[in-house]
């Protein structure tokens, strides 16, 4: 979607400003860079063996990095304490890597679970 809106935008018959193009560009940048980050929360890569919320921890994280929500930090802290929150937190992963290969958007879950722990982890 963003290189065919980007492919449109840069079409001759769409007359825009050199800075408008440029502005275009610095836009599909900065969407290809957070599309890396995207966690469709569709579930292909669970159930995880070690019980890892896999879903959950990636889906605070982007709360945390798109959005600085500070609640995502308590929800990742609530993962395994609350019915709500079920399984366990990125700390229980053994890297066996199954995961990773049922994910159909490449996210290299392993790095972004670890990633998840060092940024929402509030230590006791
Ligand atoms: S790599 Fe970690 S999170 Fe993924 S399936 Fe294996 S133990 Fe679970
Ligand atoms: S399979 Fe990939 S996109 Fe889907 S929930 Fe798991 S990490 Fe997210």
């Amino acid at each position: 979607m963003v290189t065919t809106n980007l492919e449109l935008a840069t079409n001759e018959i769409i007359t825009l400003t050199d800075a408008e193009k440029e502005h275009v560009k610095i836009i599909g940048d900065t969407y290809k860079k957070l599309s890396d980050l995207i966690c469709t929360q569709c579930g292909y890569c669970e159930p995880c063996e070690q019980e890892v919320n896999i879903k959950q921890s990636l889906k605070q994280l982007i709360h945390w990095d798109v959005y600085k929500w500070d609640m995502a930090k308590r929800y990742y802290n609530m993962i395994g304490k609350s019915p709500m929150f079920p399984g366990k937190n990125a700390t229980a992963c053994t890297e066996c890597g199954e995961c990773e290969e049922k994910c159909p958007q490449g996210i290299p879950i392993i790095e972004k679970l670890k990633e998840a722990h060092e940024k929402l982890a509030i230590k006791e």
